[in-house]
């Protein structure tokens, strides 16, 4: 069936050892959940190296963004699993007596996992924890784009699990990937562009298997008139410029308040310089761009409108400073595409009305930021936009809380995960009537004669 070497073996290894059973106790994917944190400890320099090698991220970031993130992530898993795990009790119709019910949490099975290169270790282990969570085997593709991260991954996989339970794939994902989805995995879990999340859709189209799809798209960030610019513009500095902007729920473009803009840019200007001081190229805590060809697409952005701080580049070291742009038109490429660099657009509005106008032109953003101090600017905003989740008055912090679902909707992505929703994702909720043997109702069973007045009564 496939031509990649090992694919078939690990497939058959996963498949019967899911069908034993093995996978499915609590104390089984408790266990697993501990050894996930103790190789991830062990590890934690050689993925910290690792993510400066690929991306040039300061310690501090990546141990934030991906390291510390995975032991939360788990601390929480480990905290509410067998909860999540427990069947749950429903009524049942009156009519179906002496019936019980209940929905229980079923693992789905073999599970293919695949990750960009942004946060290549965390959007990994990330669903890999809800695969654990809900008693499956996992498949896991690291991107090819940050290679010191997959070696890493995979070291740390195969000396913490068996393959027949979890191994990695490494590889060109446009190979790999299409000879791994020739076999019928029972959900495949992606994190990436559009334009591969829909190839990744069609590929699971012949066996009907469900996807997950976390993608990426234009995230607004919108500041109204009456708010704490200081404290706004720290705030969006910080979430755009992480990881030099390479965040799929970074602010992409800045919608203000027109009698506020001025003031705003020079409050980002100043947070700018405060973080990274006067050359952001001398900065040890600013990244740098994953490889020559984002490089390249990154600087011909800096051809849209005016470049009103920063634009500073250095090709050998793939530096692209923290830019503020003004003046862009909607038809520029800066605003046709996600940017998923650190280049922030500026644009004015003129009343909330404009600015849902101008968001729309969007559909479906990833994440939405709202800095205001107005109720009524905030649910016009949750009201009349539609986006996979964001913060008011923050950016980036939602994706923290393992209590609230993180996912996209429409074009950023379909389904979620984190805490309990990757525990659902990675689960099917089977529901199961149990009835009682010692009455057998016969209202149900033909001849029908009379029943039909009885059953309008029953079913009204
Ligand atoms: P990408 O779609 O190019 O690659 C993602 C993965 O798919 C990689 O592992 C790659 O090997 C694989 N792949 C590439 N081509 C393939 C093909 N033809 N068939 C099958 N698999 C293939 O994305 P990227 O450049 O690594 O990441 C950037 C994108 O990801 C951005 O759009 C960003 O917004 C999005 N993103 C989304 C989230 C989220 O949580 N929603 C998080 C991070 C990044």
């Amino acid at each position: 069936m496939s031509n990649l070497p090992g694919i078939g073996n690990i497939y058959k290894a996963q498949q019967s050892y899911f069908e034993s059973g093995a996978t499915r106790p609590y104390a089984f994917r408790k266990a697993q959940l501990q050894l996930l944190k103790k190789a991830i400890k062990k590890h934690e320099q050689e993925i910290l190296d690792a993510l400066y090698r690929d991306l040039r991220k300061h310690a501090v970031e990546a141990y934030g963004s991906e390291v510390g993130f995975m032991y939360e992530e788990i601390n929480h898993a480990l905290a509410h699993l067998k909860t999540w795990m427990e069947p749950e009790e429903v009524t049942s119709p009156l009519m179906y007596y002496p019936s019980n019910s209940r929905v229980y949490k079923e693992p789905l099975g073999l599970t293919l996992i695949i990750a960009p290169w942004n946060y290549p270790f965390q959007l990994l282990m990330g669903p890999l924890v809800g695969a654990i969570c809900g008693g499956n085997c996992a498949v896991l593709k690291p991107s090819e784009l940050a290679p010191f991260t997959a070696v890493v991954t995979e070291k740390l996989i195969k000396d913490t699990f068996d393959p027949k339970y979890i191994t990695v794939l490494q590889g060109d994902g446009g190979v790999v990937i299409p000879e791994a989805m020739q076999y019928r995995f029972d959900h495949v879990f992606f994190t990436g562009s559009i334009p591969v999340g829909k190839k990744i859709m069609e590929m699971a189209v012949p066996h009907l298997t469900p996807v997950t799809l976390e993608l990426g798209g234009k995230s607004p960030c919108l500041v109204d008139e009456k708010v704490n610019l200081k404290v706004a513009a720290k705030r969006i500095v910080w979430g755009k410029y992480w990881n030099a902007g390479q965040t799929c729920v970074a602010p992409d473009y800045v919608l203000v308040h027109k009698n506020v803009k001025a003031a705003l840019v020079d409050e980002l200007k100043a947070a700018i310089t405060e973080f990274y001081g006067s050359d952001p190229a001398q900065s040890e805590d600013y990244g740098r761009i994953i490889n020559t060809k984002r490089y390249e697409t990154l600087c011909k952005y800096l051809a849209s409108g005016k470049v009103v701080f920063g634009g500073a580049t250095d090709e050998a070291q793939r530096y692209i400073g923290p830019t503020i742009l003004e003046e862009v038109a909607w038809t520029d490429p800066v605003m046709q595409e996600e940017i998923f660099g650190p280049i922030l657009p500026v644009i004015a509005y003129d009343d909330l009305p404009h600015a849902v106008q101008l968001i729309r032109q969007h559909p479906y953003p990833l994440a939405l930021y709202v800095f205001t101090k107005s109720k009524r600017t905030e649910k016009i905003l949750l009201e009349q936009v539609r986006f996979g989740g964001g913060c008011i008055n923050n950016t980036l912090v939602h994706l923290a809380n393992p209590e609230l679902p993180f996912g996209g909707a429409g074009y950023s992505g379909m389904g979620n995960y984190h805490g309990i929703y990757g525990f659902e994702t990675f689960t099917h909720r089977k529901g199961v009537m149990k009835t009682g043997t010692w009455l057998d109702v016969p209202v149900k069973y033909p001849p029908f004669k009379n029943k039909l007045k009885l059953l309008k009564m029953m079913a009204k």
